[in-house]
């Protein structure tokens, strides 16, 4: 079925810098060669576009970028400026889609077809061009034009390349319940300075973005929570190889919650013990052992910690709150779950801990616990200031702290000098010329200068009370 195509030379031919200037210009037409075609394209109507030659030029200069005398830092530095470019080609083909969908949704119209699905089969076609499954086309179209009518200033980010097509699709997917003139406001106000998405990784970004969402509308919010308390159930399914069993379920958040920290206490305490079963194990072993009754329960008290504003909590305001172990929730749920939730269907004995969070910076300012000693309450506080492994973009659960600047160095052990990081990035850390510190500023920032010599930065996630979340929190004057 390939016998139509043409072989092409696969060894790339470098290009000096130069030379791939003057061709990417138009100066200077690429050197001929066959392209590979589907032969079957061919006999379709020739067409004016002289766009797919540049581009084709565009991918010949990047397959011949030059190799020699090249430094570390040089090698990050166009990585990252290649990344940029994938955004802004992701841009482009947004744009195309949603403009392709234009003109199939005219052309039915004049052809007076398709009148109750207009778009009808632009998905499918968008699918195959994209070597991707129909839904997955249908979905590039859904975030196209969702992007291109309301959300301009994601687009405009996309294109520069500020932020990639991963997290434009998490900010157009979690703002879809909006109307369309909030949604507009919050592109525009979210979007007002996207170097703050420097360093943000995709769980963090879901989190900010839901809490501007659900500040300007939690309408419907109760309501969902209240279908999910009905509709919690648990199935078990056979694996496709039957040789296991596996199950699934959907929990009300605070049930889950409760769940996910009750087996995080054991697999915890298993560190302590010669134990070789892995984390997951110990997990699946307990849920088990507790649920069938196999093993004796003992009754201990779960930690459900909150973070929100004292305004939330005492003048109903609406700005959302942040429940450890699940991320935003809106301030009528963090106040139904204050307030008691549905606890007394329930034995387990739930303890809210609040936090309370500065006016202006959203930094938190204190615990109204006295219970805990001070190595377990600095791990606390920094386990709620940080969310998730401070690593630009990482955003895997916090498993390690540790000193940003080594304390064999003489980096102190105080709040400041301390963060939260995942295993691999914990470990990471310790590579020769990885070298971190701690930045002066109103929300807790560190600078990372990594062993080619590039400068990142990671400031903690905004924390109910920030006056301007999003915004750069250091003051670079
Ligand atoms: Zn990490």
């Amino acid at each position: 079925m390939f016998e139509g195509f043409e072989d092409e030379e696969s060894m790339p031919t470098y290009l000096t810098v130069e030379e791939a200037g003057d061709i990417l210009a138009g100066h200077t037409m690429l050197p001929q060669r066959p392209l590979r075609r589907n032969p079957s394209a061919r006999n379709i109507e020739r067409s004016n576009d002289r766009v797919p030659e540049f581009l084709e030029a565009v991918r010949a200069v990047t397959a011949a970028l030059p190799q020699e005398n090249l430094t570390e830092g040089d090698r990050i530095s166009r990585i990252a400026e290649l990344e940029r470019t994938k955004s802004a080609l992701a841009a482009a083909q947004t744009r195309e889609t949603w403009a392709l969908e234009q003109q199939v949704i005219t052309r039915h119209h004049e052809e007076s077809k398709y009148a109750a699905n207009p778009n009808y089969g632009v998905g499918s076609e968008v699918a195959l061009a994209k070597m991707e499954a129909p839904t997955k086309g249908s979905e590039f179209l859904g975030f196209s034009r969702d992007m291109l009518s309301f959300m301009p200033c994601t687009f405009a980010a996309l294109q520069l390349g500020t932020i990639n097509e991963k997290m434009a699709k998490i900010i157009v997917s979690e703002t879809k319940n909006l109307d369309p003139f909030d949604r507009e406001l919050l592109d525009a106000e979210f979007m007002d300075d996207p170097e703050s998405f420097q360093g943000v990784g995709l769980n963090d970004l879901t989190d900010r973005v839901k809490r501007v969402v659900l500040a300007v509308d939690n309408t419907d919010q109760m309501d969902r929570h209240a279908k999910a308390l009905h509709d919690r159930h648990i199935r078990f399914w056979q694996t496709p190889d039957r040789a296991a069993m596996r199950f699934s379920g959907e929990l009300p958040i605070e049930k889950g919650v409760i769940l996910k920290q009750a087996l995080q206490r054991e697999t915890d305490k298993k560190r302590d013990k010669d134990d070789r079963r892995t984390n997951m194990q110990v997990a699946a072993d307990t849920l088990v052992d507790r649920a069938a009754g196999l093993q004796p329960c003992e009754k201990s008290p779960v930690n459900v910690t909150l973070i929100m504003t004292d305004r939330t909590l005492f003048q109903g305001d609406s700005e959302p709150a942040y429940l450890s172990g699940y991320g935003v929730i809106s301030a009528e749920y963090a106040r139904y779950l204050i307030s008691g939730g549905d606890r007394k269907e329930s034995q387990v004995q739930i303890w809210i801990r609040r936090l309370f969070t500065a006016p202006t910076t959203g930094e938190l300012i204190a615990l109204d616990s006295k219970a805990r000693r001070f190595p377990d309450k600095l791990k606390q506080l920094v386990a709620m200031r940080d969310q998730y492994c401070r690593t630009p973009y990482c955003t895997a659960p916090i498993k390690h702290f540790d000193h940003v600047y080594q304390a064999a160095r003489g980096g102190e052990s105080s709040l400041e000098n301390c963060d939260g990081r995942c295993q691999r990035c914990n470990n990471t850390k310790e590579i020769d010329g990885w070298e971190e510190r701690v930045l002066e500023g109103p929300r807790h920032t560190i600078e990372i200068k990594t062993p080619s010599g590039q400068i990142y930065r990671s400031t903690a996630p905004p924390l109910p009370g920030s006056d301007d979340p999003d915004k750069r929190p250091l003051d670079t004057t």
